[in-house]
C-alpha cells in the first residue's frame, strides 16, 4: 500500500475529483472482451450497436482504405471508457458529438475515453476517422485482409472486421450496415446487402451498400476489385446480384454455372429452413489464392480455386443455408459453432438427396462406416471443439451425423419442424447449442440429452448400440456390405476446406 502526503496540490486535485457528480464514481471501464472462452478479447463490454455506417475510400494501387465510421450503440452499463476492435490508424473519435481521447491497446483495441462518462442505457452517437493499408496490419501474427492484383477482400471467421471497420466484433452484437465504398472508375465494390445507389464524379465511383437486417460483424463483406456483375430475381422476388473477378481464368466458367443457381438453391432451400430471411442474395468470386468460402450474409465469398474441377453446386448449397444457420441464427459463442456447421453440411446431404445422388442416410452410413474407432476424427467434440478445432472436419461430418441420428430418433415429421421452426424461433439473434437441445425436446416431446451427448460431445466413436438407434451399419468400410460410397460424395468432400484459412487456429494469412 502506498502512503501518500498530502500537499496542497494534491487538495486541489481532490477537490476537482469531488467535483464530478456523485453517480460517475459507479462508471467503469468496459471489458475489453464480450465473454467469449474461445477468443477473451473478441468483443467488447458494456454496449451493444444497433448500426454501423461506413462510408470509405479505397484506392487499390496502394491498398488505402480511409474514411468514416459512425456506430449507433446503447450502453449496458455506466461507462467511463469502452473498446473498439479495429486495426487500421484513427485520427480523431468522437463520442455524442465531442472529440475523445483513444489509444490503442492489446492486439487489436481501440481504447476510447468520452469527455463525459456515459449512463446506463443511453443511446451513444461514435464517429471514428481513420485511414491505413490493412494488407500492412497484423493481430497474433496474421492479416485477415486479402490483397488482390486489382484490390482487397475482407472476408474472415471469426476475424476480419478489425481490417477494415472499427466494431464490437462477436456475433453476439449483430447490428444493421450502411457500407458506402468510393473506388478508382472501372474497379467495383462489392458488400453486403442491397446495392442502393452508385454515383461517379471525377474519376470515383461510390457503390452504396444496405443491409436492413441485423449481421454479425464477420459477416460483412468488402470486396474492391475489376467484377463482372450479374443480376437476376429470384421465383420468390428476391434480387440476385452476382459478382466475378475479370480474372478467374479457367475457373470462370465453373464458378458461374455453380453461383448463378444461388436463386433455385435459395429458393429450394425455404422447403427445409422456411422463408428466406433477407431482402437480398448473391455470391462473388475474386481473385484471391485463397481456397475456402464464407456465408457473409447474403453475399457469400467463393475462392477461385474451388472451381478448378468443375462447378460445385454443394459449395453453394452450404454457404446459403448458412444464411439461416449461422447469419440468421447466429452462434452465442464461438464453441457453438456446431449450430452453423453442422447443419449447412447436412445441407448437402439433403440436396445429394434432391439431385439423386445419395440420400443423406447413405451419406451418414458411409461416414460412420469409412472412420474406425482409432481414427482421431472422433476424438473431436462438434459441440464444444475447443478454439483450435472450431472448423475440424468432424465439426461438419460428425456434426451432420449427429442430425442424422436426430432423424432417426424422432422421426422425419417432429425432425423437419425443427429444421424449420429453430430459424424463425430464434430469428436475428443469436442461441447456444443447449439451446437447441432444448428446442428439439420441446418439438419432438422427448428426451434427447442422452443422444446429443453421445453424438457431440463424447470424445469417441458412438458404438454400436448407439449406431442402431441411429439406424446405422455397423459393418466396417471395406468389409463386404459395408455402404459404398454415394455419388455425391467427391463434390462434398471437395467443399471440405471450405472454412479451412491455413493454420491451425483457423487464420488466412
Ligand atoms: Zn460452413
Amino acid at each position: 500500500m502506498h502512503r501518500r502526503i498530502i500537499t496542497p496540490g494534491a487538495l486541489a486535485a481532490a477537490s476537482l475529483l469531488l467535483a464530478i457528480p456523485a453517480s460517475a464514481a459507479s462508471h467503469s471501464p468496459g471489458a475489453p472482451g464480450i465473454g467469449d472462452p474461445y477468443y477473451p478479447a473478441y468483443g467488447n463490454g458494456g454496449y451493444d450497436v444497433s448500426h454501423y455506417d461506413l462510408r470509405l475510400t479505397y484506392q487499390p494501387a496502394d491498398d488505402r482504405l480511409a474514411g468514416t465510421a459512425t456506430l449507433l450503440a446503447r450502453t449496458t452499463q455506466d461507462l467511463s471508457r469502452f473498446n473498439l476492435d479495429f486495426l487500421l490508424d484513427v485520427s480523431e473519435v468522437r463520442v455524442n458529438g465531442s472529440k475523445a481521447a483513444f489509444a490503442t491497446s492489446g492486439e487489436h483495441e481501440l481504447q476510447i475515453t468520452p469527455s463525459r462518462p456515459l449512463a446506463e442505457g443511453t443511446s451513444v452517437t461514435v464517429v471514428v476517422r481513420y485511414s491505413g493499408v490493412p494488407s500492412s496490419k497484423r493481430a497474433y501474427g496474421f492479416t485477415s485482409w486479402l490483397r488482390t492484383a486489382d484490390g482487397g477482400v475482407a472476408a474472415g471467421e471469426p476475424e476480419s472486421a478489425w481490417w477494415w471497420y472499427p466494431s464490437n466484433d462477436h456475433p453476439r452484437d449483430k447490428a444493421t450496415f450502411d457500407v458506402s465504398v468510393q473506388v478508382p472508375d472501372g474497379t467495383q465494390a462489392i458488400s453486403n446487402g442491397t446495392l442502393q445507389a452508385t454515383s461517379s464524379r471525377a474519376g470515383w465511383t461510390r457503390y452504396s451498400w444496405r443491409s436492413d437486417k441485423p449481421q454479425a460483424t464477420y459477416l460483412a463483406t468488402l470486396a474492391v476489385g475489376r467484377f463482372d456483375v450479374t443480376r437476376a430475381t429470384t421465383d420468390s422476388g428476391i434480387p440476385v446480384i452476382n459478382a466475378y473477378s475479370k480474372d478467374l481464368g479457367g475457373h470462370d466458367g465453373a464458378a458461374r454455372a455453380s453461383i448463378e443457381r444461388t436463386g433455385e438453391i435459395a429458393d429450394w432451400l425455404t422447403g427445409y429452413f422456411g422463408p428466406y430471411p433477407y431482402n437480398a442474395l448473391g455470391g462473388y468470386v475474386p481473385n484471391t489464392t485463397t481456397g475456402y468460402a464464407l456465408e457473409t450474409q447474403t453475399r457469400p465469398f467463393y475462392s477461385p480455386r474451388q472451381f478448378a474441377n468443375g462447378a460445385n453446386t454443394s459449395l453453394v448449397v452450404h454457404e446459403l443455408a448458412h444464411q439461416w444457420y449461422g447469419d440468421l441464427v447466429s452462434v452465442s459463442q464461438w464453441r457453438d459453432i456446431w449450430i452453423n456447421e453442422g447443419f449447412a453440411r447436412y445441407a448437402q446431404w439433403l440436396w445429394s438427396e434432391h439431385e439423386g445422388e445419395g440420400t443423406a442416410q447413405e451419406i451418414a452410413d458411409y461416414v460412420y462406416a469409412s472412420r474406425p474407432a482409432d481414427d482421431p476424427f472422433w476424438t473431436v467434440r462438434p459441440g464444444d471443439p475447443g478454439p483450435e478445432n472450431q472448423f475440424h472436419l468432424a465439426v461438419y461430418d460428425r456434426g451432420a451425423l449427429a442430425l442424422q441420428a436426430l432423424r432417426n430418433a424422432i422421426g422425419d415429421e417432429d425432425f423437419f419442424a425443427i429444421l424449420k421452426g429453430w430459424p424463425h424461433t430464434y430469428a436475428h439473434g443469436d442461441a447456444s447449442v443447449d439451446d437447441f437441445v432444448r428446442y428439439a425436446e420441446r418439438v419432438s416431446g422427448e428426451r434427447l440429452t442422452g443422444l446429443f451427448d453421445t453424438w457431440l460431445f463424447q470424445p469417441s466413436k458412438p458404438g454400436a448400440p448407439a449406431a442402431a438407434d441411429a439406424a446405422l451399419p455397423t459393418r466396417a468400410a471395406g468389409t463386404e456390405g459395408a455402404p459404398r460410397q454415394p455419388a455425391s460424395w467427391k463434390k462434398i468432400a471437395a467443399t471440405n476446406g471450405v472454412h479451412d484459412h491455413g493454420d491451425a487456429h483457423g487464420h488466412t494469412r
